[in-house]
This record gives structure tokens, C-alpha cells and sequence, in this order.
């Protein structure tokens, strides 16, 4: 048995100005693909899946990754995707089945839905009968486009994310079924008017975990090929943008649409509960004062792993005001300073201007300090163990600040870009993190405190502050609440 495999996942924040390029992305070619076996990526897993088979040729094609960023320029979406395609094009012969994995939270200039165009594509390729599962993140936003090109799907079931191999595997195994047991899978979706954020989205502890276990539930007792409920990235301002619950059937349509009603059906009244709850910044930081610490304020207005610049000084120019006394740690993009700092060298002292590179909404901000340390940028995510890029990197002291100066966007999720640079935030009283949400041992374990700032930003939590102008209306929270009533659509292809 033959298996295509591709891959193509960037997720976008519209809201952060600065278009990215084919130069964000990481491209694997051939048999460079098979780099990701061992990895807890979604192609990792599904690798672990086929190599296990000994009847199993793996075909690899393109694997294209980018990190979170702005909106994905023309001409690199059109490189990207006539690679993959013209790839997938010369080796689609003989195949029995496609792989591809996704986050589904693209965007380019020109094609919104770039995810629906390559399956689109494919199809046209392939054909209506080659059995093709996608796997996607639960920050994807699945337009129709998709589901009426795809067999099966299978989606992260865990936030903050651990799950991307068990993702691809299930997806694996999904296509296997679908080829062996010459299954016609049913899709059933039902598209819920919500946008979400905050805590209760932590799947540990929050609200949609709660949903999400009961999805698992389906699965694990075969029920369901899949159940879930995606979130949409709140920041890819798109036509189609939206939460929505899918369920994947063996064949039983009704089945599959009693459940995704179901679903929604749980996740509607608990919008009101899935929204960010933040502090002002002045009052965190009055707090912090007096608290044995450490604490942690998450800027998660400033989240790089979900599209924004990573140049926010917001924190740290309110923290330098307000001469918060204690040891800070604190990470900022941008480029300019980064290769001040470079050409300075180590042990230099140098002045700088902070933050603003990018995102225009901030003010650069005047910083004297020594370099530290110099690095190419060259990390490794601590779950994941996948290798990223932060570019020419420095660390700059300057009084009780430790500054770790980036010149790409680096993946903020986790420790790496501390621990990478013989940084370990647990030395710190106060750490600043672009992310959301990190694994809970990684920084709340053991922080006294993890403040939600309220501070501007391209992918701030206030998701009405954004300013989406795309996306289909109305939408909670954008608009005064709405009444819905979940209606499930079909899919499947026309192989049925
Ligand atoms: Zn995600």
C-alpha cells in the first residue's frame, strides 16, 4: 500500500501588520520529511503510524511550516502551494490514499481559505475516490471548502497543545481504516456563532475540556471515527471564522449530526465563560510589589504562537515607570536591536531602542545595558523536541532586567527561549510570557501568581478590541448576544 503524505501549517493573526513570507517557513522536500519520525508533530505521528506497517510505502511530497505571523504574503502563498501541488502531482501515481496534515488557521493575501484551496487542488488531482484525511490544530477554522474535499479528519483534543503525534496517528490510522475497510465516511458540523479565549479553555481545567473528554469518549468507544469541537483562531479574521463541533461516522448520518448538535449544544452556554479575563497593567504591577513572587504576567496580546509581532514593550516600559524593584525576565522581538547587540559584541555596553520594530502600535523604547550573551537562535520546543528559530538572538542586562532580544518570532509556548539561553525563569521575580497558556509545570506550578495583562496587541484576549471586519456577523462576543440554534450540515465525498 501506497501512502501520500503532505503537510502545510501556518496559523495568522490579521490583526499584526506585518505581512510573512516564504522565509518564515521551514520546507522539507522528499525524504527530508521523514526528520519529523520521533518528533511529536502531527507528521511525526502519523509516520509512527505507517512505518509500524511493513505493507506500508510511505510518499513523501512537501512539508511546509511556518510559525505563527502576519497575514502570508502573495507570492510566497502561490511558491508554497505550486510546490506542494506540483509535488503531490508527480507522485500521485499509484497511491492509495493521502495524508495531509494542517493547522487550518492559514491566510494569505488573495486566498483567505488557502487550507480549501490546496484539498481543492488535490482533488482535482486525485480525484473524487482517493480516500484523503486531514489532521488540523482546534484553532483551525474549517470552511466548507475543506469538508467537501476531505474523507475524515481528526483534531487536538488538548490546550495548551501535547497531543500533535497522537493527532497525526489518529489521522493515520483514520485513512488506514478508510482504505482497508473501504469505508465512506459521514461529516457532520455544526457551526456555532462564538468566538472564545481565557482560562476555561485550558483543557486540564477549564469548560472545554470538559467537552473535549466527552469527544474522546465517542472515539474511544468507537462510536465516533472523530468528535471534537474547534475554537477557530479568534485572530484570523476570515469569512468563515467561527467555533464549530465536527463528528466523523463510520456511516451513520444521523448519528453523526445528533452528536455534533449535541456538542454545540454544550459549548454555546458556556460562551460567556470562554472570554479573557484581564487585570490593567498598573494594577498587576502595584500588586506584584508586594508579593514574595515569583510572578508571571502573560502578555498575551503579544503571543507570537498565535500571530503576533513579539515586539510589545508595553510591560516592560510600564514596569521600568513604575521602578518595579525585583529581577526580570522578559523576551521581546526585534530584529534592529538584536543586531545592535551583535555588532557590539559580548560585554559591550550599548544603547538601544526597544520594541515598536514591527507593530507600530508600540513605542520604541530607549534601553541601556551589556550584552550578555550572543546566539544564531537555533531552540527546540520542551514538548514538541521540534527545532525553531528565534534568528540572531542577545541577552542584554541592564540593571534588574534580563532582556532577551529576538530578530524572528520565536515560539513562546514554553521555556526553550529562557532555558536556550541559560535563562531559568524560576531565578526571576517576574517573568513575561507571550503566550496565552503555557503547560501548567512549565510556569504556574510554581509562580505565586500568573497575571492575564490587559495590554494592546495584535492577538490581545479582548477579542472585541480587535477590530474584525471579515469574519461572518453576527458573533458572540462582537455582537450583542444572538439566540442559535444548532443546526447540523453533512459531508462526505463523492466516492459514497
Ligand atoms: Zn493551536
Amino acid at each position: 500500500m501506497r501512502i501520500l503524505v503532505a503537510d502545510c501549517e501556518q496559523e495568522i493573526s490579521s490583526f499584526n501588520p506585518v505581512p510573512s513570507d516564504i522565509g518564515y517557513f521551514s520546507i522539507k522536500r522528499g525524504e527530508e520529511i521523514f526528520r519529523d519520525r520521533g518528533l511529536n508533530t502531527q507528521m511525526g505521528g502519523a509516520l509512527s503510524v505507517f512505518d509500524a506497517d511493513t505493507s506500508i510505502e510511505v510518499v513523501p511530497t512537501v512539508s511546509a511550516r511556518g510559525p505563527s505571523a502576519g497575514i502570508l504574503e502573495k507570492k510566497s502563498w502561490k511558491k508554497i502551494s505550486s510546490e506542494i501541488l506540483s509535488s503531490i502531482e508527480k507522485s500521485a501515481k499509484g497511491i492509495d490514499g493521502i495524508y495531509f496534515a494542517m493547522h487550518g488557521a492559514m491566510g494569505a493575501e488573495g486566498e483567505l481559505d488557502p487550507e480549501g484551496y490546496l484539498l481543492q487542488e488535490v482533488r482535482r488531482i486525485v480525484g473524487e475516490k482517493m480516500p484523503l484525511v486531514i489532521s488540523l490544530d482546534l484553532h483551525g477554522i474549517m470552511t466548507e471548502r475543506m469538508l467537501r474535499h476531505i474523507d475524515g479528519v481528526t483534531i487536538y483534543h488538548t490546550y495548551p497543545h501535547v497531543d500533535f503525534a497522537d493527532t497525526g496517528a489518529r489521522g493515520a490510522r483514520m485513512l488506514l481504516r478508510i482504505i482497508r475497510e473501504k469505508l465512506n465516511p459521514v461529516i457532520a458540523r455544526v457551526v456555532i456563532p462564538a468566538l472564545v479565549r481565557g482560562d476555561e479553555l485550558v483543557t486540564k481545567s477549564g469548560c472545554y475540556g470538559d467537552i473535549l473528554r466527552e469527544a474522546r469518549r465517542l472515539e474511544n468507544e468507537g462510536k465516533a471515527m472523530f468528535a471534537g469541537v474547534m475554537i477557530g483562531n479568534p485572530f484570523t479574521d476570515v469569512p468563515e471564522l467561527c467555533s464549530q463541533a465536527i463528528v466523523v461516522a463510520e456511516k451513520d448520518g444521523a448519528f453523526a449530526e445528533k452528536a455534533a448538535i449535541d456538542f454545540a449544544g454544550r459549548f454555546w452556554p458556556n460562551r460567556h465563560r470562554m472570554q479573557g479575563k484581564l487585570i490593567p497593567l498598573d494594577a498587576a504591577i502595584a500588586q506584584a510589589r508586594h508579593m514574595q513572587g515569583p510572578v508571571i504576567f502573560t502578555d498575551a496580546a503579544d503571543a507570537t504562537s498565535s500571530g503576533a509581532t513579539g515586539d510589545s514593550n508595553v510591560i516592560m516600559a510600564a514596569l521600568m515607570k513604575a521602578k518595579y524593584p525585583g529581577r526580570v525576565l522578559v523576551p521581546i522581538v526585534d530584529p534592529p536591536a538584536a543586531a545592535a547587540a551583535k555588532k557590539a559584541g559580548i560585554g559591550a555596553r550599548i544603547t538601544v531602542n526597544l520594541g515598536g520594530a514591527l507593530d507600530k502600535r508600540f513605542t520604541p523604547l530607549k534601553v541601556a545595558g551589556t550584552v550578555d550573551m550572543l546566539s544564531g537562535g537555533h531552540m527546540r520546543l520542551e514538548t514538541a523536541r521540534a527545532p525553531f528559530e528565534g534568528g540572531d538572538t542577545a541577552v542584554l542586562i541592564s540593571g534588574n532586567y534580563t532582556i532577551l532580544i529576538f530578530s524572528k518570532p520565536a515560539y513562546f509556548f514554553d521555556r526553550a527561549p529562557f532555558l536556550s539561553h541559560g535563562r531559568n525563569p524560576r531565578d526571576y521575580d517576574l517573568i513575561v510570557v507571550k503566550s496565552p497558556h503555557c503547560e501548567y509545570h512549565m510556569f504556574e506550578e510554581w509562580a505565586e501568581k500568573n497575571f492575564n495583562i490587559d495590554a494592546p496587541g495584535a492577538t490581545s484576549a479582548d477579542i472585541k478590541a480587535l477590530g474584525h471586519t471579515i469574519c461572518a456577523r453576527p458573533m458572540y462576543p462582537l455582537d450583542p448576544d444572538i439566540g442559535f440554534k444548532p443546526k447540523a450540515v453533512r459531508f462526505h465525498t463523492k466516492r459514497r
